[in-house]
């Protein structure tokens, strides 16, 4: 029997055929060729911080983090090639160092570069895309072991389609990123009554950064975050108030509310205004600090995407469905904005979106109210996080894509006897 792999949040597990990692493109490459020659599966997992299956597999599975760190820094056109195993966490660092850094981030920083932009994952930010959207160059292993470099001016169909490919078209080995010259953001956290929120959510939008609010169920309050570019001085939350408010408020003090819920879930109501809603505060950092959190509470997650003019409505329509069927929720459901990008299956693929996530502590049941949920939204044309908890297939996710077959036509292309395919790309994308 071999090892047992999971994912963070422990709803998924796989037992593959090996686990092996390499250090070197060439060696991945060989690996490739030959589980392809044998007819076997292949696997690339990152951090395991999908909640859905997009990294199981019981074929090989192939660790990339020795591809990691800066290999090209392209000053001139704010141009970055890193291994396409580097977390999050330490290319900020790199970065950093070089006096340079990502544009926008998700809230966390555990993922791998590769794991990351292969899912379309995101942060907030009105003029910003997600990460797959920073991407200028890439380099491929594909299903038959045959390297191809790709770029905007290079093998551009390949590069068009490889960003965002939910690990089905080939093993990532090198990304370049588009960065920017390394900033400080001021972050002001201020409670607000939601229907305020969706009363003036354009205007919330368009004259901040980055905008997201987090709304608490069984509440009618919402936690605003403004996220603004600022040359002010730093002003960071002293060690010890972070600590107590970021890792303490927002983790252990969270979880144990949580815990208490999960138990006795009539408690959860007035357990909601436990939650991390209430107080303000301001505080300056450098971006990569700001943007990205510690989650040690764990949970499981549905995001979906749905044309920025949608939102009010469908999260009102939310917030009924909850109260009609009696849901007890002890998580805030979080809410995104990104502006519209050109990676056929991103989420926000040539629409100006709205992102809303809903989660469950990890333990709970979670399935009846992430179906309700995804019901409710499939009137707004929503585009599941392809990391995230849906239960949508091929042909419900076609539509909702223009560019869906001619990405279908690309894994033809590059692995025609899928090498890497598993059951969920096989749901999502078909055999
Ligand atoms: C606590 C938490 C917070 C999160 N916050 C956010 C957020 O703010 N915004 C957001 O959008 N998402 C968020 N996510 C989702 C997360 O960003 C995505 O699921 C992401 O894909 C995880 O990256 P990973 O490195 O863990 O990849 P994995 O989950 O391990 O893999 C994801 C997919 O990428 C493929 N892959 C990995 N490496 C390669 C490679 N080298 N070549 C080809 N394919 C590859 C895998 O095979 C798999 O199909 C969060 C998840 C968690 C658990």
């Amino acid at each position: 029997m071999g090892k047992t792999w999971k994912n963070w949040a422990g709803n998924e597990k796989a037992v593959p055929l090996s686990i092996r990692a390499v250090s070197e493109p060439q060696q991945l490459a060989e690996i490739v060729r030959q589980a392809h020659s044998r007819g076997e599966k292949v696997k690339i997992p990152g951090s395991g911080h999908s909640f859905t299956p997009a990294a199981v597999t019981n074929g090989h599975m192939v660790r990339i983090d020795g591809i990691s760190g800066i290999i090209d820094v392209d000053r001139n056109n704010h141009l970055v090639t890193v291994g396409a195993g580097t977390t999050l966490h330490h290319l900020n660092k790199l970065l950093h160092a070089e006096g340079l850094a990502m544009a926008n981030l998700g809230d966390i920083a555990y993922q791998t570069v590769a794991g990351a932009v292969s899912t379309s994952t995101h942060g907030t930010g009105r003029d910003l895309t997600g990460l797959a959207g920073q991407l200028e160059g890439l380099t491929l292993v594909d299903g038959t072991g045959q390297i191809h470099t790709c770029s905007r001016t290079k093998n551009t169909d390949i590069f068009e389609f490889a960003r965002v490919g939910v690990g089905a078209l080939g093993a990532i080995t090198e990304c370049t990123i588009r960065v920017v010259d390394a900033f400080s953001l001021k972050a002001q956290e201020v409670p607000m009554k939601l229907n305020d929120v969706l009363d003036n959510i354009d205007e919330l939008v368009n004259s901040n950064d980055h905008f997201e609010f987090f709304w608490i169920p069984h509440t009618k309050w919402a936690l605003t975050k403004r996220n603004n570019r600022t040359t002010e001085p730093l002003s960071p939350l002293p060690p010890i108030r972070g600590w107590i408010s970021k890792t303490f408020m927002e983790n252990y003090a969270f979880g144990a509310v949580c815990k208490v819920g999960r138990r006795f879930p009539s408690l959860i109501p007035k357990l909601a205004t436990a939650l991390p809603s209430s107080g303000s505060r301001e505080y300056i950092d450098h971006s990569y600090k700001i943007f990205a959190s510690p989650r040690l509470v764990h949970f499981y997650e549905m995001e979906n995407a749905i044309p920025a003019e949608f939102l009010p409505q469908a999260l009102k329509d939310i917030q009924q469905m909850i109260e009609r069927k009696g849901y007890l929720l002890n998580f805030p459901v979080e809410v995104r904005f990104t502006a519209p990008d050109d990676v056929p299956l991103s989420t926000a693929y040539q629409r100006r979106s709205a992102y809303i996530a809903v989660h469950v502590y990890q333990g709970m049941e979670y399935e009846s109210f992430f179906r309700d949920v995804e019901n409710v939204l499939r009137e707004y044309q929503p585009r599941p996080h392809w990391g995230k908890i849906h239960y949508k297939d091929a042909d419900v996710l076609a539509p909702l894509y223009p560019k869906f077959e001619e990405f279908l036509r690309m894994r033809d292309r590059l692995d025609p006897d899928r090498t890497f395919s598993n059951r969920y790309t096989e749901k999502v994308f078909g055999k």
